[in-house]
């Protein structure tokens, strides 16, 4: 099983590590011509969204990387990741950030825990996987979700974890906590 795992910027080392751990071989898209390599299911890291969009589009990797997700490549999206996912980014016209993939029906608020709480750990349920660790760093939360998406985790009732289809978001960075459930249940969608 070959992983592309979008290494531009943020903690895709991190997902490396979780996925070779679990058999998965790693390949990392830095360029363009990555794309064309083979690959079965793509992984999008935390980081910056800002600053991964703005590379994507740079790179000429965005819409490769989309309409590879419109064609049902499985997806696991953590953090800036998921924010790179949502079709609406809260307080920003539907549209306007177009270096967004806009995938998921969803409208995500990004860096929504304030300053103080920027970053913390928690646990919590995960749809269909448990109680898993939860570690939180300026993460955005999901504020709505649309047709179609499933809930696949709520932590002091804002929704962190989704699934729509061939994807799977996530608030938090479950590869840096030592629990590899998500990251097997991602294996196991492709
Ligand atoms: N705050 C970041 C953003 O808006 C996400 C943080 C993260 O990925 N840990 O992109």
């Amino acid at each position: 099983m070959k992983i592309g795992v979008l290494a531009l910027q943020g903690a895709f080392a991190e997902h490396e590590k979780v996925l070779e751990q679990l058999g998965a071989e790693c390949i990392e898209l830095r360029q363009a011509r990555n794309l064309s390599e083979p690959y079965d299911a793509l992984v999008l890291p935390g980081g910056e969204s800002t600053v991964q969009g703005k590379l994507l589009k740079e790179l000429g990797m965005f819409d490769t990387i989309k309409s590879q997700i419109e064609n049902g490549m499985p997806v696991l999206a953590t953090c800036a990741g998921a924010i790179l996912l949502a079709e609406t980014i809260d307080g920003q016209i539907k549209g306007q950030p177009e270096q967004y993939f806009g995938t998921i029906p969803m409208c995500i608020r990004r860096n929504a825990y304030g300053r103080q709480l920027g970053s913390f750990h928690t646990e919590a349920q995960v749809a269909g996987i448990g109680t898993v660790p939860m570690t939180f760093i300026r993460a955005p939360y999901i504020a709505s979700v649309g047709d179609g998406v499933e809930v696949l985790a709520v932590v002091e009732e804002r929704i962190v974890g989704v699934k729509h289809k061939n994807q799977m978001a996530f608030s938090f960075h479950p590869e840096l906590d030592p629990d590899v459930r998500i990251h097997k249940a991602f294996l196991k969608m492709i």
